[in-house]
């Protein structure tokens, strides 16, 4: 298994390297948030210059707030962002979606079948809230960006900080900004 793989590669990585000890107070003060693509690994902080120690990052499945999680506001983002704000100065805030994002137009049959194949009963999930919607699928990630950023600017349990909005090229890395808090 990949486990095995990673267990072998950290023996060798705390023998070889000293990582120096630092606070978890985000020096940059802010937290970023955006999607748990694999192409977003490593490429994500050299792209946006971000050093170990800079800023907390959040992912989710299509840097988004699912239409379930949105209703009462206590999602576990917000749950995340506050923790970074209150306990650890956090004072901007950065929603980062990505172009061709596997959320933007996710077919939720595809989600069905895939559930049913791996034993489990999608009924459950189709009669409450709706693989679509309980996923995070979207049509439009400038779309997703807005929203997120608006769920977060109006959350009654958050204080009023600059909240951003941008895009990455998931091939070139190069930023667009969607809105500015
Ligand atoms: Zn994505």
């Amino acid at each position: 298994m990949v486990i095995d793989e990673i267990l072998a590669y950290n023996e060798q990585f705390v023998k070889q390297i000293r990582l120096p000890i630092i606070g978890h107070a985000p020096r940059k003060r802010m937290a970023v948030i955006t999607c748990m693509d694999c192409r977003l690994v490593q490429m994500f902080e050299q792209a946006l210059g971000l050093e170990r120690g800079d800023v907390i990052e959040l992912r989710t499945a299509g840097a988004t707030i699912s239409e379930p999680e949105r209703e009462g506001g206590l999602s576990d983002l917000i749950r995340s962002l506050a923790g970074g704000i209150y306990l650890l100065g956090v004072r901007e805030v950065a929603v980062i979606g990505h172009t061709k994002c596997g959320l933007a137009r996710a077919d939720p049959n595809v989600l069905i079948a895939s559930m049913q194949a791996l034993g489990v009963d999608p009924q459950p999930l189709i009669e409450k809230a709706g693989p679509k919607s309980w996923i995070g699928a979207f049509d439009d990630v400038y779309v997703n960006v807005k929203e997120v950023v608006n769920e977060i600017r109006n959350s009654p349990y958050l204080p009023k900080i600059p909240v951003h909005g941008l895009v990455i090229d998931i091939e070139t890395g190069k930023l667009e900004i969607v809105e500015r808090g």
